[in-house]
């Protein structure tokens, strides 16, 4: 996609904890931390894992799989350059229970939307590496 066409999305700040999830899909992965000992998966990042407190922790990739927890659909324009209407939405990753993603959704209307609805990752190149993670339904 052209430097034109790209929406204005704000960017994360990367850190040497969170940049496996902002730049994994560079390798078409979608990446969270996960412990060594138990096999958790942890989003957002931390240093320990919450259910069994191990400092094991290392990025995997998930699926890329998910399903739409909740939505809001945005009619303001609030930011120059990031048009209304969009969807700001949390997934809940296929991986594991509880593990929940905020996100855009991207390639559907604000119609088409059902909770629980299968959705799948998509990765939009930004500047820095940076590789967004947003999601479509899963058709
Ligand atoms: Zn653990």
């Amino acid at each position: 996609m052209s430097e034109a066409k790209r929406p204005f999305r704000i960017l994360p700040q990367l850190t040497p904890e969170n940049e496996h999830t902002w730049k994994g899909g560079a390798r078409g992965e979608l990446c969270f931390l996960r412990c060594g000992d138990c096999g958790t998966w942890i989003h957002p990042p931390s240093p320990v894992c919450p259910e069994c407190l191990s400092r094991k922790l290392a990025p995997a990739a998930v699926s890329g799989r998910a399903r739409l927890l909740t939505w809001t659909v945005n009619h303001h324009p609030w930011i120059p350059g990031f048009d209304p209407p969009y969807v700001i939405a949390i997934v809940e990753i296929e991986e594991q229970r509880g593990l929940r993603f905020t996100t855009n959704l991207v390639n559907c209307t604000p119609e088409e939307l059902t909770m629980d609805m299968p959705v799948r990752v998509v990765f939009e190149e930004r500047d820095d590496g940076i590789f967004l993670p947003l999601f479509e339904p899963a058709r």
